[in-house]
């Protein structure tokens, strides 16, 4: 008896220095950046994720319940670029934290690396615009992960550098699983090559980049401005006259235009997800890739879609 209650004294100890001692308290904007960052830090990270992935990466509503998270961060893990530029940086200022404000050292933003897509020639926000900077919705790209992870680990490094070995283990055999889902996504996703499509927000440039099928326009006629019906007629013209066979939408959209949309031009309307949460059974990164790939291609099966209007062999962009 007397052996069985100090086993359970032992048992109940903190093991100080233990591998599952929490050393790192991490604020994640997305659930991409939690997934990804759990993935790389296990127990010796804490983990909060602000928005619930169901939600438009643009427009998460700055819920009081952020404010106490954000003022015990250590680390603060954002797309960059402005995603998160309508609701984040005042919810940081907010929380009173120096180290996580915009621009400090614990403001990490992992886009840095990427090959980015849509950067403009003027920044300018005359009209409102949501993506002055470039595209920010990398985390729909699945050539963008490795990057994005790399970016974690070191920003977990820098801030905990006695638990290097294990966010460098974590983070080599995350990036190992992460090239072979690319390699198996592109193999299956070849038939998507050379597509026109209509998306009704500029989010998925990356997605296409990596399929190889074109994005010829979007319904909203610049990113966070609202479509009108001259705009809308013009692109219906412009799609029919391209073969234009999907509308891509994601979770965080109404459905109704796209799917009107899609039956005027006689194409097929598809809703993806932007964010991991984004559905249910998407709760992984590696999930919201393979859900991704598997509407696209069942939007190609539903619509009959015709051949593409470009051939394979002159479509070499981010084909490996
Ligand atoms: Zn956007």
């Amino acid at each position: 008896m007397k052996t069985l209650k100090i086993l359970t004294f032992l048992l109940m100890l903190p093991a100080a220095g233990a591998a599952w001692a929490t050393e790192v308290n991490v604020v994640a904007a997305i659930p991409d950046l939690g997934v990804m960052a759990k993935r790389i830090g296990g127990d010796r990270i804490e983990l909060t994720v602000l928005a619930s992935g169901r939600e438009d990466l643009h427009g998460v509503p700055a819920r009081p319940s952020f404010i106490p998270k954000l003022h015990k961060a250590d680390l603060l893990l954002t797309l960059g670029l402005d995603a998160e530029h309508a609701w984040l940086p005042a919810l940081a200022a907010e929380a009173r934290n120096a180290r996580i404000m915009e621009d400090r050292e614990g403001w990490i933003e992992v886009f840095e690396g990427v090959e980015l897509e849509d950067v403009p020639e003027v920044i300018s926000r005359a009209e409102g615009e949501q993506h002055a900077e470039g595209n920010p919705h990398i985390n729909i790209g699945p050539q963008n992960g490795r990057v994005m992870a790399e970016n974690i680990a070191y920003a977990l490094m820098e801030f905990d550098p006695a638990g290097e070995d294990l966010y460098q283990a974590n983070l080599d055999a995350y990036l190992a699983e992460l090239e072979a889902m690319e390699a198996s996504l592109r193999e299956r996703g070849r038939r998507l090559r050379g597509h026109t499509v209509i998306s009704y927000h500029a989010d998925i440039s990356y997605l296409a980049r990596f399929y190889g099928f074109e994005v010829i326009g979007t319904l909203e006629p610049k990113p966070g401005i609202e479509p009108t019906a001259r705009h809308l007629a013009r692109l219906a013209k412009e799609s029919r006259e391209r073969g234009v066979c999907l509308v891509i939408y994601n979770q965080a959209q109404p459905a109704k235009l796209p799917e009107k949309f899609a039956k005027r031009v006689d194409a097929q309307a598809v809703m993806i997800g932007n964010m991991v949460g984004a559905v249910p059974g998407v709760e992984t990164w590696r999930e919201l890739q393979e859900y991704n790939l598997r509407v696209l291609l069942e939007g190609l099966d539903q619509v009959g879609c015709c051949p593409p209007i470009r051939s394979a062999s002159t479509w070499t962009v981010g084909i490996s």
